[in-house]
């Protein structure tokens, strides 16, 4: 038995009820709709897909933060915001080479939730949770019970990467890393700065985009400390998800001596389109985001129908290139398992 087959990817997600005393982001991330039948409701879809749509939720929980609602236009499956995180009836089905690890994160860990995959980097998974599932997600079938976060782990992790002194940039992922309360970023910050070989603190995330509210004055000290040269890739896709609130917690992330990258996924019916790419380059720029990588889909089961092809993905890349200077152009890339870099597409 495979490890991701151990437990539903559905077991993975915490469901969670608004409580007194938590902070706003987390009310909006308690408050997220996880019902298939409910987002069908509220966006009034059509109901002959919510039985395809709720079993692929059984297999991926459905997921998305309510706000994300206001800028979806109702009746409209096919919105490129929806899109992204609206389970399908095309999840259930296979795909010759798309598979449960289609990146080699298995393969690639040094202990619980840590991985090594390129010179100089360790990758720590610090939370399996996420505020939005993305229907694309290559970690969709990561085996997050068996890479268990939390001190325990964390302390196997920051006893490995002791050891590990050719490491000098330590990237927290997921899931998303700012799931994660303030305080314990903060005891996880602590514990990586105890590290002297550590130069580099990079942070992937959706939140400051899909939960603004997540960029509290705390993490906003926290991510600002000298201590490491710190960069945020948040992970943008479509230009409508740059809502205003969004753009503003970008703004005040980029106040805080960060670097603020994108990466986005390429995606057929999200964002295949050189108009759509362009902007949303031009929107990420004027938020104070660099465009930084522009991902080929990554072969995972279940996603099979958002794949744009590599001769198709170079198109688009060319056409930007006629449209835009090059520092809003980024870079198109394929990540494939057991290479020793991400593969560059030449555009
Ligand atoms: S936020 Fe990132 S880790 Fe979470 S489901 Fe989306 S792509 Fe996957």
């Amino acid at each position: 038995m495979s490890l991701s087959s151990r437990r539903p990817e559905k077991a993975r997600i915490i469901a969670r009820s608004p409580e007194a005393g938590q902070a706003a982001w987390q009310r909006a991330v308690a408050d997220s709709v996880r019902d298939t039948s409910q987002l069908f409701d509220l966006l009034r879809l059509e109901p002959a897909g919510l039985a395809a749509a709720t079993a692929a939720a059984d297999r991926f929980a459905c997921r998305l933060p309510r706000r994300l609602l206001d800028g979806i236009a109702t009746g409209t499956a096919g919105d490129p915001v929806l899109r992204q995180f609206l389970p399908s009836g095309a999840e259930l089905e296979a795909h010759e080479g798309y598979t449960t690890d289609p990146v080699g994160d298995l393969g690639a860990a040094r202990g619980p939730g840590l991985l090594r995959k390129y010179a100089g980097r360790a990758l720590l998974i610090a939370t399996g949770a996420c505020a939005v599932h993305c229907r694309y997600c290559f970690r969709r079938h990561f085996p997050y019970s068996d890479h268990q976060t939390g001190r325990d782990a964390w302390s196997a992790a920051l006893a490995e990467l002791s050891r590990a002194t050719d490491v000098s940039e330590i990237i927290l992922s997921g899931g998303d890393p700012l799931m994660l309360t303030d305080d314990r970023l903060a005891e996880l910050w602590r514990g990586l700065a105890a590290l002297p070989h550590l130069q580099r603190l990079r942070v992937h995330t959706r939140l400051p985009v899909v939960v603004p509210e997540r960029l509290t004055a705390g993490l906003l000290e926290l991510l600002g400390r000298p201590r490491f040269a710190t960069s945020v890739v948040v992970h943008v896709n479509h230009p409508n998800e740059l809502a205003a609130d969004s753009v503003a917690a970008l703004r005040r992330l980029g106040r805080s001596s960060i670097t603020l990258l994108n990466q986005s996924v390429l995606l057929q019916g999200v964002n295949d389109d050189v108009g759509v790419l362009c902007d949303l380059s031009e929107h990420l720029f004027a938020a104070g985001v660099l465009p930084y990588y522009l991902h080929l889909l990554d072969p995972v089961a279940g996603a099979a129908h958002f794949a744009v092809g590599k001769q198709e993905a170079v198109a688009l890349v060319r056409a930007m290139r006629s449209r835009l200077p090059g520092y809003l152009v980024p870079r198109l890339v394929r990540e494939t398992a057991g290479a020793a870099a991400k593969e560059a597409l030449a555009c």
